[in-house]
């Protein structure tokens, strides 16, 4: 591998990971998509739209609730937004 070739496949590498950010962000967890992304390229992109979080647990009931929910479906009380 030259160095053209090098920069060539950290750029692709690069694109991986911001697609696979993206998909995640799209699931609600944008970092878990970059990590698969950077990982497994393409095949990460699938597992970051099938195996990201789609729910989380309520603080205050535990109830599964959906991963962007900003209020409880269960016990109606407000939810933080998620920790970065
Ligand atoms: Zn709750």
């Amino acid at each position: 591998m030259d160095d053209n070739s090098f920069y060539l496949y950290f750029g692709i590498w690069v694109v991986f990971i911001f697609v696979g950010y993206f998909l995640g962000q799209a699931k609600g967890n944008g970092p878990a998509g970059a990590f698969m992304g950077a990982i497994f390229g393409p095949i990460g992109w699938l597992l970051a739209l099938i195996v990201s979080p789609e729910a989380k647990a309520c603080p205050f009931c535990v109830t599964r609730i959906p991963y962007a929910a900003t209020v409880c479906p269960q016990c109606g009380r407000d939810i933080p937004p998620p920790v970065k």
